[in-house]
């Protein structure tokens, strides 16, 4: 059988085929440019390895307290190595982003103490994390206070609004890579050197902490190279490269670490206490799979955005421009767009195809969104998946792909699906 009768049996049609093919002949360049970045991060994942003389024992899960367990320092050390800091904690119980993020936050804050956004809202978890939402247990309830300086119209930083917010109490400076749900531009890694410089010539002894999330190997470069003192993300993104099945990490200054590690385990015990059970394996394989897989989710990224710019759909970022994140979002104006979108990479899906999503009320968010996720892991967004919150712009967020050929089908199919519900004519 032929390529275009392989895609025709999964239900693209010979045209949506042959205008993705035009698109991607087009993109060469920008291809080739992300593969020598994925070559660049795989030989740096590999030298951490090599220096921390990673081996099978550390691929032996341990149980109950899990004192001493040798995989779960190793791991955290290699961590420390990629990102360039003084120490990390990467385990499995840290839940998720957003429970990393929070750990990060409550445990190197006191009562009293303000935290700062530069950069505008934070991504829609956070705002119960903060108590911008009123929540069960957020910063605020434990006297934390919070402060944000909006990017301005045109996506740059707002100096004299941020050295205006900077005062006694502010202790901590929170900065998101990403953009996440909102359609202002990602920050780059240098971006975000300067704003960390910016702050630090304020107040010195300022946290810079960095929500990393969907940003890890897209660059060369990470946050903690540019002087932030905490990266944090999610293993169910980039840096679990697909095979993680749960997990967060935090890497940055040893005081930073060890104060948040008291918090996500209990005063007194800290690190020394957390059974990595059998993850570890999966931890190290999938860090040591996660430059390539990265490479395949940008290509995606880069995919989408130059399809649905041609068809005129506002798409950010744009088609040309360099990426700093593997976010794409896509604005449809409607929510049948958002929806018919979502349930073209569901049904691109290797799990669960046969289902069709629909919008529903999530915790943590404060509007109707839809989710499109045939995933190995539950919820992984490494893997190809899109979500979109029903509201307006009504703009769908995607991102992921283990396998560019995964990705390219994802989208291939959400054009096809675009175009039975007569939203994009072709
Ligand atoms: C995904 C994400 C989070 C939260 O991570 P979860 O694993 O979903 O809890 C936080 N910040 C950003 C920018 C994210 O993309």
């Amino acid at each position: 059988m032929q390529l275009e009768e392989m895609y025709e049996g999964l239900g693209i049609s010979r045209k949506v085929l042959d205008f993705g093919n035009e698109v991607e002949s087009s993109l060469k360049e920008r291809f080739e440019e992300i593969d020598q970045n994925a070559e660049y991060n795989q030989l740096k994942v590999i030298a951490a390895m090599q220096k921390n003389r990673v081996s099978d024992i550390h691929f032996a899960g341990t149980t109950g307290y899990g004192y001493n367990d040798l995989g779960r320092e190793t791991l955290e050390q290699v961590y420390a190595d990629i990102f360039h800091t003084e120490d990390a904690l990467v385990r499995p119980q840290i839940t998720c982003g957003t429970h990393a993020l929070y750990t990060a936050l409550a445990g190197n804050l006191r009562p009293g103490d303000e935290l700062l956004s530069p950069v505008g809202k934070p991504y829609d978890t956070l705002e119960e994390v903060i108590g911008i939402r009123p929540s069960n247990g957020s910063l605020k309830e434990y006297g934390i206070t919070y402060r944000q300086v909006d990017l301005l119209p045109d996506g740059s930083f707002d100096f004299d609004g941020i050295r205006a917010a900077i005062g006694e109490k502010t202790k901590l400076v929170t900065i998101q890579r990403s953009k996440g749900y909102a359609t202002r531009p990602t920050l780059s890694v240098k971006r975000i050197g300067e704003l960390i410089a910016f702050v630090k010539g304020i107040k010195p002894d300022l946290i810079c902490m960095v929500d990393n999330c969907y940003g890890e190997f897209v660059e060369r470069i990470e946050p903690s190279d540019v002087g932030a003192d905490m990266v944090v993300g999610s293993l169910i993104k980039n840096p679990g490269g697909g095979l993680a099945p749960i997990g967060g990490y935090i890497a940055g200054t040893r005081e930073c670490i060890e104060k948040a590690a008291y918090r996500l385990g209990s005063p007194g015990l800290g690190r020394e206490v957390g059974a990595s059970l059998g993850v570890n394996q999966s931890l190290f394989q999938g860090l040591f799979l996660a430059p390539t897989v990265v490479a395949g989710a940008l290509k995606g990224a880069i995919f989408a955005a130059n399809i649905y710019e041609k068809l005129g759909f506002p798409v950010v970022p744009n088609g040309t421009e360099s990426r700093h994140d593997i976010i794409q979002a896509v604005t449809f104006g409607k929510p049948e767009g958002v929806i018919a979108f979502c349930q073209g990479i569901q049904a691109a899906a290797p799990v669960d195809s046969y289902v069709t999503p629909e919008p529903w009320d999530m915790p943590g968010y404060d509007s109707p969104v839809i989710m499109a996720a045939g995933a190995f892991i539950q919820g992984s967004s490494i893997e190809l998946s899109a979500d979109g919150p029903i509201k307006p712009p009504y703009s769908v967020f995607f991102q992921g792909g283990l396998t560019w050929y995964h990705a390219k089908l994802g989208i291939l199919m959400s054009l096809q699906k675009l175009t039975e519900a007569g939203i994009v004519e072709k």
